[in-house]
C-alpha cells in the first residue's frame, strides 16, 4: 500500500494532535528562521532573539531595531493562512483532529479558522505586561497603525510603541518566547495533556531541534503512537516517524484529505 493511503487510513480513526513549526507557514510567505531568506540571516539571532541582546540594540543602534521589528511585523502582516492550515481547521471541526500544538508565533491557525490551538512559543500579536500580566492583542487595524507608527520612529517612539506603558505602571511586551526563557507552563502542560490522549501525532513543518517542543514526539513514542510527518526533507525527528511524507505541507495535506473529506462525509451521509 502506497504511504499516502496508510496515513489515510490512520487519520481516518482520527484522535490525533498536529504539532506544527515554522515549515507549515513557509508557503504563506514567512521564511523559516534557518531556511533562506529567513530573518536570521540579516540579524543576528545572537544579538535580536534575547533580552540583553535586545536591550543593547535598543540603546545603541534603534534603527536596526526598528528594521528588524518592522520586518517581523510586515511579514506577518502581509501572511494569509494556506490550504495546510485550512486542512487542518477543517479537521478539528469535523471531530478528528483534538488540537494544534504550535511553535510558531504568527497566528495563522487562528486565523485559518482552528479553535484549539496551543501556542508554546506564544504570539507576535499578542502583548503581555510584565508587572500585572494584563494581556492585549494587535488586531488588524491596531497591527496597520503599529506599522505605519513604526515607519518613522524616533528611539523614544520605538520603545514607547513596542513596549507601551501599561495602567499598573508596569511595561507590556510581545507575548513570545525568547532565547533563554522559560515556555509558557501552562501551554506546555496542556501539549502533554493532549498528548496522554492521542493516538496519532501528525508532525508538519518542524525541524526538531529546537527544545523543549521537539521532546513532545518522544514523549508520544514511548506512548506507543502512530507518528506521521510532513516534510519536504528528513528531520532530527524523522527516525521517530512510522511515515514521513517527504512533500511540502500544502501538497502532502490536500492529497491525503481529499479522499478522507469524500469518505467522512459518505460517513455523515449513512
Ligand atoms: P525550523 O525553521 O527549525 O524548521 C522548519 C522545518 O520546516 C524544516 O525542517 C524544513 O525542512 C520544513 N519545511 C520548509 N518548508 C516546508 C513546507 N512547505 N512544508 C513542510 N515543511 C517545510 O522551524 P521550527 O522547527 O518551527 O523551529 C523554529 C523556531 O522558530 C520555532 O520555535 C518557531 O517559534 C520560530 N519560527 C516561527 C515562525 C512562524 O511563526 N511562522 C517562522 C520562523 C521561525
Ligand atoms: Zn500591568
Amino acid at each position: 500500500m502506497n504511504i499516502i493511503l496508510k496515513v489515510r487510513e490512520t487519520l481516518e480513526k482520527g484522535n490525533i494532535v498536529a504539532l506544527t513549526g515554522a515549515g507549515i507557514s513557509e508557503e504563506s510567505g514567512i521564511p523559516t528562521f534557518r531556511g533562506k531568506g529567513g530573518i536570521w540571516e540579516k540579524f543576528s539571532p545572537e544579538i535580536y532573539a534575547n533580552i540583553p541582546g535586545l536591550i543593547g540594540a535598543f540603546l545603541f543602534m534603534p534603527s536596526r531595531i526598528r528594521d528588524f521589528i518592522l520586518e517581523f511585523y510586515l511579514t506577518i502582516h502581509n501572511a494569509h493562512p494556506n490550504k495546510a492550515h485550512y486542512i487542518l481547521a477543517k479537521m478539528e471541526q469535523r471531530g478528528i483532529l483534538n488540537c494544534i500544538i504550535t511553535q510558531n508565533v504568527d497566528n495563522l491557525h487562528q486565523q485559518a479558522g482552528s479553535e484549539n490551538v496551543i501556542e508554546l512559543h506564544g504570539n507576535m500579536l499578542k502583548f503581555r505586561c510584565t508587572k500585572c500580566e494584563k494581556k492585549y492583542t494587535l488586531r488588524e487595524k491596531r497591527l496597520e497603525e503599529f506599522i505605519y507608527r513604526l515607519k518613522s520612529a524616533s528611539r523614544r517612539e520605538i520603545i514607547r510603541l513596542f513596549l507601551p506603558k501599561c495602567e499598573c505602571g508596569g511595561r507590556y511586551r510581545p507575548d513570545v518566547v525568547l532565547f533563554g526563557e522559560f515556555l509558557p507552563q501552562d501551554e506546555l502542560n496542556r501539549a502533554y495533556m493532549e498528548l496522554e490522549k492521542t493516538n496519532s501525532l501528525l508532525l508538519i513543518g518542524t525541524s526538531g531541534v529546537v527544545y523543549p517542543a521537539a521532546s513532545l514526539p518522544y514523549f508520544a513514542k514511548e506512548r506507543g503512537m502512530t507518528i506521521i510527518e510532513i516534510n519536504p526533507y528528513h528531520t532530527a525527528l524523522s527516525h521517530l516517524a512510522d511515515y514521513t511524507i517527504l512533500k511540502k505541507a500544502t501538497e502532502a495535506l490536500p492529497e491525503i484529505f481529499e479522499h478522507f473529506n469524500e469518505q467522512s462525509q459518505k460517513k455523515f451521509r449513512n
